[in-house]
C-alpha cells in the first residue's frame, strides 16, 4: 500500500527540480564560491543567483541574507545577536527592560537558545512566556503590559503543530505605539510558500527559515536580519557569507533550495492558497464523517491552508497514530521532535485545550506540492480507519446502523481482552454466544474505553468484579453503571459462580482479596500469588492475568512454578524474513497491533503469506494453543517492533522454544521487503 505522507510540517520530500539541482552542483558546479578560478567564480555565480531570488520573494529590501544550515541555526544567531547588542547597550548605561519575551507555542529552539545566551552571555534577564488565547494567538493585552519592559520579543509567523497564523501586524503596531526598540525576531519557518512575505516592509528585526519544511533538503536555511539590526556572527572562520557565516557553504542544499524558490516564483509548481483550503476542507469532512465527534484544536479561518490538528474523543494520540500508520497515511502526534516523548503538547496546553484533547491530538500536515488525487486516496483510508474503530467497538457504530448490524469482528467478540492504564490492568471477558461480559479491576480511566467497547460490540454486561480493595473499584464501578446505565449488578450464585454463556466465572474468596477463575482457563488473580490457591484450583497450563501491569502480558502456573524451561529470544531481521519462511512453511506469522490496525492495513508487504491478527492485548487467549506446539515457529511483528518484542519475550518465558520478533517492525519491513516480497 503506498504511503501517503501529510506530516509535512515536519518536513517534506525533496522536490525533483530540486534533487537534480543539488545533484548538478554536486556533479558539475562542485566548487568551492571562494575559489577565484571559473569552477569556484561558476560556484559562486550559482549561490548569488539564489540569494537574490531569495531576496525577492521575501522582500529583504536592504536587510541581511545569509545561508546557514537551518532554523534552529538562525534562531541560534538571531538571539546570539540580540542579547550581545543588548550586553552593550547595557554596559553602556541605557535601560534595556528585564524581559525575555516568547509566545508560548513557540519552537523548543526559542526558549532553549534564550536561556542558552542569557546564561552563556551572563545577562541575567528574565525569561517569559507570553500567553496565548485559546485560538493560540499572542495575547495583546499581557503583551501591551509587558513590551514596556521586554529587551527582546520571540514570535513566529505560523505554529508548526496547529498552523495557527500569528497576527504579526497588531503586535507590529503595538510596538510601534508604544515606541518599543525591543528586538523582535519572527519564526518564519512554518510560513514559507504558504504566506505571503515582505520582510523589510515589517518591523521585523530577525527571520529564520528552513529549506526542509518546503521541499529543498536538511541542512540549509536563510537568516534574514534587518538593515540596521543589531548582528553578530555565530561561527567564525573563513570569513564566508560576506563573514556573517563561516564555514564552507552547503552548494548542493542551496542549489536545492535555489530550485524550490525558483518553483515558488513561476507560480505554476506550488498550489494556490485557495486550491489548498478546498484540499483541507475535503479533508475536515472526510475527519467529520469517519470519526463522528472530531474536535479540531485550531480555529480553521486563522490557520495555514495546510495543517490540521484534532482529537477523538476515547481515543489517545497514540492510538489514533498507530491506526493512521497502518493505513499508511503517516501524521503526528504533535511535532516531530516531541513525538518521540509520549507528553502532551505543550502548544495545545497553552492554549488551554482540555486534557482529553490533548492527549488524544493529531497533526495531519501537508504542503503546497500536495495534490488533490492524494488527498482523495488519503480520505479513501480515513474513512476505512474510521471503519476498523467501529468494527472493533472502539467508536460508537454510526447512527443509521444498529449494532447488531455491525460487522463487529468475530475475534473480538470473544475471549479475554487486557485494557492497560498506567501500570494497572483491566480485564474484559465476552461470551461471543450470549452476547455477554464481565469487567475485572475496572480503572477509573479506563471507564470510557470500557464502556465504549461493550456498547460498540451491544454486550450485555453481566458482573464488574474486582481482585482488591474495594475503595480503589468503587469509583470505577459506579462510573460504569452510570455510563452504561446499569442498575447494581449481581448475579452470583451462592456458590460464587456466574454463567457467562457457556462458561462459568467462579468467585474465590482469598483472605481480604477475591480471585475469579474462568474454568481452569483464566485466572484472574489481581495481585494474588498463585501459590497461594487451594491446591487443585489451577491447573498447570492455567494462564494468569493480574492487575499489575509490569510488561509481561501474561503468565502460567507452569511458568510461575518455574516448571518450564524458557526458550531462547529470537530475533529475525527483515530482510531474513523470506528465507525463514521458505524454510519453516510451518511458521505462523503474528500481527500484535490492535485489530483496528490491522483491519486498516488492507494490504501490506506480508501479502503472499498468511498472517494471523491477535493483538498483544488478546495474548493471553492464545498462548495455551501455542504451547501445545513449542516448535512451531511463530513471528511476531507490529508497527515499530515494541509489542512484538513483548509478546515474543513473553511466549519464550512460558516455555515456547521457536518465538521470534521482527526487528524494526512494519515500518523497516516495509524497506526491506519492498526490494525482496514475499510473494515472489
Ligand atoms: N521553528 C519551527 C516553527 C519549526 O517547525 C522548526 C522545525 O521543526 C524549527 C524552527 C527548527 O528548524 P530546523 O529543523 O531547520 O532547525
Amino acid at each position: 500500500m503506498q504511503e501517503i505522507y501529510l506530516d509535512n510540517n515536519a518536513t517534506t520530500h525533496v522536490l525533483p527540480a530540486a534533487v537534480a539541482a543539488a545533484r548538478q552542483a554536486m556533479e558539475l558546479g562542485f566548487g568551492n564560491p571562494s575559489s577565484t578560478h571559473a569552477t569556484g567564480l561558476q560556484a559562486k555565480a550559482m549561490m548569488e543567483a539564489t540569494r537574490q531570488r531569495a531576496r525577492r520573494l521575501l522582500g529583504v529590501g536592504e536587510g541581511r541574507l545569509m545561508f546557514n544550515s537551518g532554523a534552529t541555526e538562525g534562531i541560534q544567531t538571531a538571539v546570539l545577536s540580540a542579547l550581545c547588542a543588548l550586553r552593550e547597550r547595557r554596559d553602556a548605561g541605557e535601560s534595556i527592560g528585564s524581559l525575555l519575551l516568547y509566545g508560548a507555542t513557540e519552537h523548543k529552539a526559542v526558549p532553549e537558545s534564550l536561556a542558552h545566551w542569557n546564561r552563556l552571555l551572563g545577562l541575567g534577564l528574565t525569561l517569559r512566556k507570553l500567553p496565548v488565547d485559546s485560538d493560540g494567538r499572542h495575547d495583546l493585552q499581557v503583551l501591551a503590559a509587558l513590551i514596556d519592559d521586554t529587551a527582546m520579543l520571540c514570535t513566529m509567523a505560523a505554529n508548526n503543530e496547529t498552523g495557527v497564523i500569528s497576527d504579526l501586524s497588531s503586535i507590529a503596531q503595538l510596538l510601534q505605539e508604544r515606541g518599543s526598540d525591543a528586538c523582535w525576531m519572527v519564526d518564519c519557518v512554518q510560513a514559507l510558500g504558504k504566506l505571503k512575505l515582505n520582510l523589510a516592509a515589517t518591523r521585523i528585526d530577525y527571520a529564520p527559515f528552513s529549506g526542509h519544511k518546503l521541499y529543498a533538503p536538511k541542512g540549509i536555511g536563510m537568516l534574514y536580519v534587518r538593515a540596521g539590526a543589531p548582528f553578530t556572527p555565530l561561527i567564525m572562520g573563513g570569513g564566508q557569507e560576506g563573514g556573517q557565516r563561516s564555514g564552507t557553504e552547503n552548494m548542493a542544499g542551496i542549489a536545492a533550495l535555489g530550485a524550490v524558490l525558483a518553483a515558488l516564483e513561476d507560480g505554476h509548481t506550488f498550489c494556490s492558497h485557495t486550491e489548498m483550503a478546498a484540499m483541507r476542507a475535503r479533508l475536515v469532512a472526510s475527519l467529520q464523517h469517519a470519526l463522528p465527534g472530531v474536535v479540531f484544536n485550531m480555529p480553521l479561518a486563522l490557520s495555514l491552508p495546510t495543517t490540521l490538528n484534532f482529537s477523538v474523543p476515547g481515543l489517545s494520540s497514540k492510538e489514533l497514530l498507530d491506526l493512521f500508520d497502518a493505513a499508511s497515511v503517516r501524521v503526528s502526534s504533535g511535532s516531530a521532535c516531541s513525538a518521540a516523548k509520549a507528553l502532551p503538547s505543550y502548544v495545545l496546553e497553552a492554549m488551554q485545550v482540555p486534557q482529553w484533547r490533548a492527549s488524544s491530538a493529531i497533526r495531519l500536515s501537508f504542503g503546497p506540492l500536495t495534490d488533490a488525487a492524494t488527498i482523495a486516496a488519503a480520505c479513501v483510508r480515513i474513512e476505512r480507519c474510521g471503519e476498523a474503530l467501529r468494527n472493533s467497538g472502539l467508536l460508537a457504530p454510526a447512527a443509521a446502523a444498529a449494532p447488531e448490524n455491525a460487522t463487529v469482528s468475530s475475534l473480538l467478540r470473544d475471549g479475554v481482552t487486557e485494557l492497560s492504564f498506567d501500570g494497572q490492568r483491566s480485564w474484559l471477558l465476552c461470551d461471543a454466544a450470549s452476547a455477554s461480559c464481565a469487567i475485572i479491576d475496572p480503572v477509573p480511566a479506563l471507564v470510557p474505553r470500557l464502556a465504549a467497547f461493550v456498547q460498540g460490540h451491544a454486550y450485555r454486561v453481566r458482573a464488574i468484579v474486582h481482585t482488591g480493595a474495594v475503595s480503589d473499584f468503587r469509583a470505577a464501578h459506579l462510573a460504569l453503571l452510570q455510563t452504561l446505565d446499569l442498575q447494581q449488578l449481581e448475579n452470583f450464585d451462592a456458590d460464587g459462580r456466574l454463567a457467562l454463556g457457556a462458561q462459568s466465572l467462579r468467585r474465590v474468596e482469598c483472605g481480604a482479596a477475591s480471585v475469579y477463575l474462568l474454568d481452569q482457563r483464566f485466572a484472574f488473580l489481581g495481585a494474588v500469588a498463585p501459590q497461594v490457591l487451594a491446591p487443585g484450583l489451577l491447573a498447570p497450563g492455567t494462564v494468569l492475568c493480574t492487575a499489575h501491569d509490569d510488561g509481561s502480558v501474561c503468565n502460567t502456573v507452569r511458568a510461575a512454578a518455574g516448571s518450564v524451561v524458557p526458550g531462547v529470544a529470537r530475533q529475525l531481521a527483515p530482510a531474513e524474513l523470506p528465507a525463514f519462511l521458505l524454510a519453516h512453511p510451518d511458521a505462523l506469522v503474528v500481527d500484535v497491533r490492535e485489530a483496528y490496525e490491522h483491519a486498516a492495513c488492507t494490504a501490506s508487504v506480508f501479502d503472499g503469506c498468511q498472517v494471523a491478527s491477535v493483538p498483544l492485548s488478546r495474548l493471553a487467549n492464545t498462548v495455551d494453543a501455542w504451547l501445545q506446539q513449542p516448535q512451531r515457529p511463530l513471528v511476531f511483528f507490529c508497527r515499530s517492533g515494541n509489542r512484538s518484542a513483548r509478546a515474543a519475550a513473553c511466549l519464550q518465558r512460558l516455555g515456547h522454544a521457536n518465538a521470534w520478533q521482527l526487528q524494526g517492525g512494519m515500518a523497516l519491513a516495509q524497506l526491506s521487503l519492498q526490494a525482496q516480497p514475499l510473494a515472489a
